[in-house]
């Protein structure tokens, strides 16, 4: 039940992503085969989050499950605030289906805990909104803006876990997400 419920909330919330890549999309440069966003990073997940995916990767074939497992054992000895995530396998999510929330974020324009926008990690790889980031001030550059002839000004989302699993669909769906940490504290033990 509580998995039927998450996967209710979880077609929700790619909906409301897609109109959030949509409404930006002239600054979006995501496509098939770009794995910028799962090679640096901690992605923090719940433990409902953890369940279902773990439910994905049971589905695996044994031989990818086996480079999974390779790779999560060579975490242990790495550096675990930033690192590749170990389901990425051939610059693809192996768990596509059931990754977590925060992946699902990956590439928007988001607010930092200080309420400051956040740039996605391919912004300083050149692509998205690569052409409004002042690099010299590590900003977001109205000037840029006005300069490349976008047609509207990005918007900045407030996408953070904690927000997303107050989100008043939670609650109605009666959807318990655990605590939350890093992903890395899940499967290193
Ligand atoms: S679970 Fe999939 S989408 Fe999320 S960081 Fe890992 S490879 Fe990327």
């Amino acid at each position: 039940m509580q998995i039927n419920n998450y996967e209710k909330f979880l077609e929700s919330i790619n909906e409301d992503l897609r109109k959030i890549f949509e409404y930006q999309k002239e600054y979006i440069y995501c496509k098939k085969g770009c794995s910028y966003c799962c090679e640096r990073g901690d992605y923090p997940i719940s433990e409902l989050e953890f369940k279902y995916l773990m439910l994905g990767y049971e589905k695996l074939e044994p031989d990818i499950k086996e480079e999974i497992k390779k790779n999560i054992k060579k975490l242990k000895n790495g550096n675990k605030e930033s690192y590749v995530c170990p389901f990425l396998i051939n610059k693809s999510c192996s768990v596509y289906k059931n990754r977590p929330i925060v992946c699902r974020t990956f590439g928007v324009l988001t607010e930092d805990a200080k309420g400051n926008p956040s740039f996605p990690f391919c912004t300083t790889k050149g692509l998205n909104f690569s052409k409004i980031y002042d690099k010299k001030n590590k900003r977001l550059s109205s000037e840029l803006v006005y300069k490349n002839n976008f047609k509207i000004f990005p918007k900045i989302f407030c996408l953070s876990n904690k927000v997303v699993m107050n989100l008043p669909l939670a609650k109605e769906l009666g959807i318990d997400f655990g605590e939350a940490k890093k992903m890395i504290d899940f499967l290193i033990k």
